[in-house]
Parts: C-alpha cells; sequence; structure tokens
C-alpha cells in the first residue's frame, strides 16, 4: 500500500508486508522536464511544485495574476464552479500527479493507493481529474491501479506517527 498526504507539499508513506516504511520523499520525484519550478529542496520539476496546496495557490496567482495570497482549496472551489483557468490549473496538475502514481505503480505495483490531506478535502473532483490522466498515459494499466481516500481525515498523519512507534518499539 502507498499513502500520500497532499497537502502544502507532499508527504508519504509505504506499507510492505505489514511494515510501515515512512522515508519515501515522493514529493521530490521528479514528473516535468520543462519550464519547471524549483523546489525548496533544490530540485526542478518536481511533484511537489506541480502537485501541492502550494503549487496549485503558486500556479493560480501567476495564471490569473493574482497578487494577494489564494489558497488551494478556493482554486479548486472555482474549478469545480467550472471557471476555465481554474480547471486548467487543477487539470495540469493531476495530469503530473498522475504521472507520478504511474511510475510507483510501475515500480511496486501496489494493491492501493491511499490518498490523504487538505488537497484531498475536494476528493471527488480531484479524482475524477485524476483518472482520466491516468488513462491518457495507459488505459489497460490505468483499470488495474486503485485509488481510494483515506477515511481518517485529518488525524491520519497521528494515526501513522503512533502506528509507527508501536512498530519501532518492537
Ligand atoms: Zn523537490
Amino acid at each position: 500500500m502507498v499513502y500520500i498526504g497532499i497537502g502544502t507539499g507532499i508527504g508519504s508513506a509505504l506499507i510492505i508486508n505489514n511494515y510501515l516504511i515512512p522515508s519515501s520523499e515522493l514529493g521530490h520525484i521528479i514528473v516535468k522536464l520543462k519550464d519547471c519550478n524549483r523546489c525548496n529542496y533544490g530540485n526542478i520539476g518536481c511533484l511537489e511544485t506541480e502537485f501541492s496546496a502550494n503549487a496549485i495557490a503558486k500556479k493560480a496567482k501567476k495564471v490569473l495574476g493574482i497578487k494577494n495570497e489564494i489558497a488551494a482549496k478556493d482554486v479548486i472551489f472555482e474549478a469545480i464552479k467550472g471557471e476555465v483557468s481554474a480547471k486548467k490549473i487543477i487539470e495540469e496538475s493531476c495530469y503530473y500527479f498522475a504521472i507520478a502514481i504511474y511510475n510507483i505503480y510501475k515500480l511496486l505495483e501496489p494493491d492501493v493507493f491511499i490518498l490523504g490531506g487538505g488537497v484531498m478535502a475536494s476528493r471527488q473532483f480531484i479524482m475524477k481529474t485524476l483518472r482520466p490522466n491516468l488513462d491518457k498515459i495507459n488505459e489497460n494499466d490505468s483499470n488495474k491501479i486503485n485509488i481510494c481516500c483515506t477515511s481518517f481525515g485529518k488525524k491520519i498523519g497521528i494515526i501513522g506517527a503512533a502506528i509507527m512507534c508501536k512498530t519501532l518499539l518492537k
């Protein structure tokens, strides 16, 4: 199982053979090669600069020419309402997220991807936008990729930390 938390940045964890591995830095895998932004870590074109709350807000500010701060949830809300530029931003962000998901799928073939974090508060819209992008990459494989959203909401991080402690204390 691969968990991906999409909030300000992107966090991830793997569960392989019932063992929790928290160290993966999925947010910094490279998904874009041209016209890239640089992340805080110093990379260019990494997932976090394309699909995270910060990335969505930053793109919206640039594309819509907004000088004030804007939250990713507002951009997503506008996209849900059908605002063309906002929709394009989310569509593009989901495309790069689909590339990341597909690469992980080919590497690990996890039985399921679980998504959480603030951006997934709009889970229906994100899922509806993500799936066609996976289909574009490879429709046959896309049908085999199971993706669902966590039911733990904001508690997911603390629950994961507790499980990690339990694992380490064994
Ligand atoms: Zn990075």
